[in-house]
């Protein structure tokens, strides 16, 4: 039996580096889930259906098709979209269609099913309060704003996104963060029961350690049983 661990955060705070590092050395899945809120909004606007109109976006949803690979790469109706879902215009668009009650209801359920067999590092906004409440780790991961639009410019220009300038990407950041913070639905808060983790002047390395050595005493529980 592995365990669940839930990171939450705001954007590039770290979540998904530190996510896939310790994925690494548990030997568990990372699921970003993030990027299902991205290829939703990727697909109403190739589509051409207004991020606001609810009934349109879940019925778009329903007969959608998303697949995170346990090698990062996201698949939406099949087709390979992990470079285009990470567009600075798709991230605005992905927090809109997140303030759709029934579109998280949807990926909710579909989140909890795919962590359902545990041994996953799920990463988002609210996975340690609605996704997976039980999660035996839950880490609230933060940086100053600063810091976190310093990470994405050079993620930006690592991956050949075209990207826009380090103070435009910390007025974004900062933008989305208070729609994440403010909406109606499941809003970006700290769960009671997780740890906060500052990761602004923190090594990944450090940040990796610290979270490994809360697992640990339940991975040590796991190996007793056994
Ligand atoms: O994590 P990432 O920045 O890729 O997420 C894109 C957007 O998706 C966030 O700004 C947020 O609005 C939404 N999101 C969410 N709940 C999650 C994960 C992401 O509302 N669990």
């Amino acid at each position: 039996m592995k365990i669940n661990i839930a990171i939450d955060g705001p954007s590039a705070a770290g979540k998904s580096t530190i996510a896939k590092k310790l994925c690494e050395k548990l030997g568990y899945v990372h699921l970003d889930t993030g990027a299902m809120y991205r290829c939703t909004a990727l697909k109403a606007i190739r589509k051409g259906i207004s991020l606001t109109d609810e009934p349109a976006v879940c019925a778009m949803l329903e007969c959608t098709d998303i697949q995170l690979t346990p090698d990062g790469k996201v698949f939406l109706d099949g087709e390979d979209v992990s470079h285009e879902i990470r567009e600075d215009a798709v991230s605005m668009a992905a927090s809109d269609v997140s303030k759709l009650q029934n579109v998280r209801r949807d990926l909710v359920r579909r989140q909890q099913k795919m962590a359902e067999a545990r041994g996953f590092i799920m990463d988002g906004r609210d996975i340690g309060t609605v996704v997976l409440p039980d999660a035996e780790v839950k880490i609230y991961m933060t940086a100053s704003a600063h810091a976190r639009a310093l990470r994405r410019l050079k993620q930006n220009q690592e991956t050949g996104i075209d990207t826009s300038d380090l103070e435009t990407i910390e007025k974004e950041i900062e933008a989305r963060d208070y729609q994440d913070m403010h909406r109606e639905h499941s809003p970006l808060v700290k769960a009671e029961d997780a740890v906060e983790i500052d990761t602004s002047d923190l090594s990944i390395e450090e940040v990796v350690d610290r979270i490994y050595q809360l697992a640990v005493p339940f991975l040590e529980q796991e190996e007793c049983v056994k």
